[in-house]
């Protein structure tokens, strides 16, 4: 039986080592925290995940969750005016509903769920010399753990990451009592509020520890008016701080946030970090190979509420690329083309996040008003969340943008 070590247990990690077992692979998993650790600790996500990347849970019987979680069927835009009023205001619907599952609840689940079912669970943060170690003892090295200092085993590569420092600065609040949007509250909605030149605020509704909530999320242009979170250790203080520049910056929101209160001590996040994609073959200083999985690879910012998708993505991709190469050895070649096998639709993940962290250029802008009027350009950039791969086709270059708004027009 081949012998598999996955390093770091969030969403790509777990669920790869979940299917590899199902597929009889001896896998023994590491995290850095316990079961327990992490269900009682911080968020550490919005993890707003569309219809493919949770069908990729689906089919490996991973979606515990689904009936608890609210079911979230549009998607809509805001975009504000001078006068902090709304100049732009849609809804588009998703083909298929996405769902936020709390990290904490599913990390947890799941990494109890590899231990029921006779998983090696190991709890110890890894170091580039366990690793080199263990690349001697196992046939493959996967190492899923996230941005953190393992990274460091991996090559930037400069060509594939345009930015060397955070876009945005991020503050995430997971609340109860927010109230129901004004705008067909019949339906959850994801809502993108943009405030041109200061940033974003998106509000999404979540499965979290203590049942239904919502997510008051704000990304600010660093050194701008949202970017004030540093150094706010009191969740209070950070729930404050939030709503404040609601009231501030998008007042529609703020209205139905009067009444809100923190889900619990350890709902809010905040931090930043640079985009960057990797080198995917981890080098060991004793000469061995690992490889690297989602965020390790492509972190992108979450402006567009990708990574979870992408990590959900990537762990589907590389357990088909490890399930088809049988016994053969998981070599250099093997890595570099399985991680291309992912990269077909993270490319196009990392073009379209890393746009939307610049100022839009004015065919975006058009595109934005126009879906206002006009239905299916909305419901059209809303599935975009779900394949980013549509946006080649009418978002980036102006004359597509411009032939696609001619024909819905027509
Ligand atoms: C504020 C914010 C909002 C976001 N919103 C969304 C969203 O709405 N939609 C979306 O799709 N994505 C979103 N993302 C991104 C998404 O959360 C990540 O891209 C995704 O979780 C990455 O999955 P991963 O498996 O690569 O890594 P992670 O989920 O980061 O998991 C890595 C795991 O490895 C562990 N680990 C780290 N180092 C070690 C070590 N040395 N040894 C052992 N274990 C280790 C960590 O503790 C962690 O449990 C958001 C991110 C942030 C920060």
């Amino acid at each position: 039986m081949r012998k598999i070590l996955v390093v770091g247990a969030g969403q790509s990690g777990l669920q790869l080592a979940l299917g590899l077992q199902q597929h009889g692979y001896e896998v023994t998993l590491m995290s850095n925290r316990t079961a327990d650790e992490i269900r009682s600790g911080r968020v550490m996500s919005t993890q707003c995940m569309f219809h493919t990347a949770l069908q990729h849970e689906r089919d490996l019987q991973l979606n515990f969750w689904e009936s608890q979680a609210p079911k979230i069927e549009g998607l809509g835009v805001s975009v504000a005016g001078p006068e902090s009023q709304r100049v732009v205001d849609w809804v588009g619907k998703l083909d298929g509903h996405a769902q936020s599952v709390d990290q904490r609840v599913k990390m947890a689940g799941w990494m109890e769920t590899f231990a029921q079912r006779g998983g090696q669970l190991v709890i110890h943060g890894a170091a580039v010399s366990d690793l080199d170690y263990f690349s001697r003892t196992y046939d493959l090295v996967l190492v899923s753990a996230g941005k953190g200092e393992l990274v460091s085993m991996f090559e930037r590569d400069a060509s594939r990451s345009p930015y060397t420092e955070p876009q945005r600065a991020l503050a995430v609040a997971y609340v109860h009592g927010l109230g129901p949007r004004p705008e067909h509250p019949e339906f959850d909605a994801v809502r993108c509020n943009l405030v041109p030149g200061v940033g974003e605020l998106f509000i999404m509704p979540t499965y979290t520890v203590s049942g239904r909530a919502d997510i008051l999320f704000w990304e600010g242009v660093p050194g701008g008016p949202l970017d004030v979170f540093r150094g706010v250790k009191d969740p209070s203080e950070h729930l404050a701080l939030t709503l404040e520049l609601m009231e501030r910056f998008t007042p529609w929101e703020y209205a139905r946030a009067t009444n809100v209160e923190l889900t619990d001590a350890g709902g809010t996040l905040s931090g930043r970090y640079a985009p960057t994609v990797r080198n995917p073959i981890g080098r060991l200083p004793g000469g061995g190979s690992v490889l690297g999985v989602a965020d390790v690879v492509v972190a992108n910012d979450p402006i567009t509420g990708q990574g979870s998708n992408s990590a959900s993505k990537c762990a589907a991709a590389y357990l088909a690329a490890i399930v088809e190469h049988g016994d053969k050895p998981f070599d250099d070649d093997w890595m570099r083309a399985t991680f291309d096998r992912y990269w077909a639709t993270a490319q196009h993940v990392t073009k379209w996040t890393n746009a939307m962290l610049a100022p839009p250029p004015e065919h975006v802008l058009n595109l934005i008003g126009a879906a206002g009027q006009l239905p299916p350009v909305a419901d059209r950039f809303a599935n975009g969340f779900n394949d980013p791969a549509d946006f080649e086709n009418f978002f980036f270059d102006p004359d597509k943008a411009n032939a696609y708004l001619a024909s819905v027009s027509g």
